[in-house]
């Protein structure tokens, strides 16, 4: 063992880690039956959490250096899953759980038989976005040897992670989630990355999987058309010197992102405000607030992010607020990974499987606790569910705590409507910075914009320098700007017409053959049950598994039958219909995640298990394979 891990450096360790990860972990690693004799982690009373903690140190301390890596069986899983929560794993929920787990190499990704067809001599994907998406999807099809390129517009890997230069901007789901399950070495250097460290965690990525050479950047793909002659897809870009660049393939992956598209308040006025207006997306490191007057409008996980950092440096903020959030603490967050804790990662086989594993697991009942209401509790005057009331509790608290002997601000900060039904914003400090002598909170209706500054309802005018206009994106405007047209010219955005976009699996739209979505609509998992980069790998995989179906049955393209996509839709739309997304009349019309036609679109209403069931393999009856 090395020197510097002894005793004192290992109960650190101990102290610090997560401990419900730790004990099976270790429990798998040595088979030490006290360890199993110990009740869930989350349950147990201090002494004996004490008493684990001991033996933690104890099998640490003598049997470390020989722990080895090894795949448990299932039966194996099975007992080691039960003990994190206490009970038996459903069976509908052990397989993606284990593949979350991802103790064998690439759990997600799909394999093509010994004996497959050959891929067509010539045949090429077009992925489009250079994010986490389209780096997942590359990796998938590089292992199955299926020619690809990766366009992006930007100049450099990284989708939202290049996009996004804001202060303190930073994933709010833990890096050890928001990451590939295929290569399980990174050592990220926070709990919760910053934005640079996942861009660099992507080109890193793309290096070591061979994806590089096949991205090409600054191009910019403003049109795509289907030729139903060849059955392939003509596309054409704006290449790096504004130049028209037109590429073929006979399958386009978008992977375009649902970020494209910022959205900014509609007020009267903007054109003759005499400062800057910003959308954090044009925020680059040489802005320097230091003395201004700054205007902050959103208090989403972006205007969130940024409002501690901005008021630090800045002589005022005055913080524009139109709906309240519920914004939550996350432990760990901004916090660096310790070495003690890197050491378990690195020495102990199973942690960060582990750690993975109950990162997610207490998401995974997340749709009975928060989203399903529940009618008896009702019944009784209660609203959604007794666990979203007793979080409501707990927000409640934890906002009094972080802004003081401040009553004025409490009245403004409480949302009315339930935890968990718009995107959940993680706390960088935000309740604490409107308590500062330099930031004003201001719930007041914004009525104009004017040369120096903003007026609001109350007759107030708030002199300003700066416009942060942190209101989000247009997310419902998939692929926009570019135009994509499928069978007979059909225009893809004139197909969903008025209606909110929609797509089969989120993934496929009928009439545009050898097109795929990896962030489309109704895509996004609803519980973060399993993270978005995960859910990336098993769009791809099930992609893949599409384009294996047409190689084997030496079709020219594939598409999904019409009939398949509107029941799935009506399917989804019932389902989606019985959540408190779509039931909290307080918040619906103010959620991301719901179209202007009151349709869920964004997130996908089916739970982790149910969703993962759907997307494992292709229902071959439910597509169309043609030549
Ligand atoms: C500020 C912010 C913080 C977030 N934090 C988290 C988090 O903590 N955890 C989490 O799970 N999710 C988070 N998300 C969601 C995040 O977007 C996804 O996790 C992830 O980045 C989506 O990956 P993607 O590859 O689908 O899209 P993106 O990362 O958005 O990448 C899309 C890429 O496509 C390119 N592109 C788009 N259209 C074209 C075109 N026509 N031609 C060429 N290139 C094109 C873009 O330039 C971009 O590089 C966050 C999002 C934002 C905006």
């Amino acid at each position: 063992m090395d020197e510097t891990v002894d005793e004192a450096f290992i109960r650190r360790a101990v102290e610090a880690c997560d401990l419900a990860a730790l004990r099976v972990a270790l429990y798998q690693a040595t088979g030490d039956a006290e360890l199993a004799g110990f009740g869930p982690v989350v349950a147990l009373d201090p002494a004996d959490q004490a008493r684990l903690k001991e033996r933690a140190v104890h099998l640490l301390a003598t049997r470390s250096g020989r722990f080895e890596r090894r795949v448990p069986s299932d039966d194996e899983l099975r007992e080691l899953m039960d003990l994190v929560l206490g009970v038996p794993t459903r069976d509908e929920h052990f397989e993606v759980r284990r593949k979350f787990l991802a103790f064998t190499p690439y759990p997600f990704q799909f394999e093509r038989p010994p004996g497959a067809a050959p891929v067509p001599e010539g045949f090429e994907v077009a992925i489009i976005g250079a994010g986490p998406a389209g780096i997942a999807m590359a990796v998938q099809l590089g292992r199955l040897g299926i020619p690809y390129t990766l366009y992006d517009r930007r100049d450099e890997i990284g989708g939202t992670w290049s996009i996004h230069k804001y202060p303190d901007i930073r994933v709010d789901t833990l890096s050890i989630t928001y990451e590939f399950s295929f290569d399980d070495e990174y050592p990220w250097s926070e709990y919760f990355a910053r934005g640079e460290e996942v861009r660099r965690y992507l080109e890193l990525m793309a290096d070591k999987y061979g994806v590089r050479e096949h991205v090409r950047l600054e191009h910019d793909l403003e049109d795509a058309r289907f030729d139903e002659e060849s059955s392939t897809w003509h596309l054409r870009f704006q290449g790096p010197k504004g130049e028209r660049v037109g590429r073929d393939a006979n399958v386009v992956v978008s992977a375009a992102g649902v970020f494209a598209k910022t959205k900014r308040p509609d007020i009267p006025g903007v054109d003759e405000f005499e400062g800057t207006i910003l959308h954090p997306t044009q925020w680059t490191d040489d802005i320097d607030v230091r003395g201004k007057r700054v205007a902050v409008f959103g208090n989403g996980s972006t205007g969130v992010q940024l409002l501690a950092p901005v008021a630090r440096e800045a002589a005022h903020v005055s913080v524009f607020q139109r709906t309240p959030q519920w914004i939550a603490p996350r432990p760990n967050y901004g916090r660096a990974v310790e070495p003690e804790v890197r050491w378990l990662f690195d020495n102990l086989p199973g942690y960060w499987n582990w750690c993975r594993y109950t990162s997610i697991i207490n998401l995974m009942t997340w749709h009975e606790d928060y989203l399903i209401p529940d009618p008896e509790w009702e019944k009784q005057g209660g609203y959604i569910t007794q666990k979203s009331e007793q979080l409501r509790d707990f927000m409640v608290d934890y906002i009094k705590e972080q802004i003081g002997d401040r009553p004025d601000l409490l009245e403004k900060l409480v949302p009315d409507y339930a935890p968990m039904v718009r995107r959940p914003v993680v706390d960088n400090g935000w309740y604490q910075a409107l308590t500062r002598d330099n930031v004003d909170l201001v719930t007041a209706g914004v009525e104009r914009i004017t040369k120096k500054g903003i007026e609001t309802a109350d007759g107030k005018h708030h002199e300003v320098d700066l416009i942060v206009f942190a209101t989000g994106f247009e997310v419902d405007q998939f692929l926009w700007p570019a135009t994509y047209h499928g069978e007979q010219g059909l225009n893809l955005r004139e197909y969903w017409g008025e209606r909110s976009p929609r797509a089969y699996l989120s993934m496929m739209v009928p009439h545009f053959p050898n097109f795929f979505m990896l962030y489309g609509p109704n895509s996004q998992p609803v519980s973060g049950g399993v993270s978005l980069p995960s859910w990336f790998q098993i769009y791809a995989a099930y992609i893949a598994q599409c384009l294996h179906a047409m190689f084997e049955g030496g079709h020219a393209k594939v598409a999904v039958d019409e009939d398949a996509f509107e029941a799935h839709n009506a399917d989804l739309d019932a389902v989606a219909s019985e959540l408190a997304f779509l039931k909290d009349t307080r918040s619906v019309d103010r959620n991301y995640y719901v179209g202007a036609d009151r349709r869920l679109v964004v997130n996908t209403p089916y739970e982790t298990a149910e969703l993962y069931a759907m997307m494992k393999e292709p229902k071959l009856d439910e597509l169309e394979f043609g030549s």
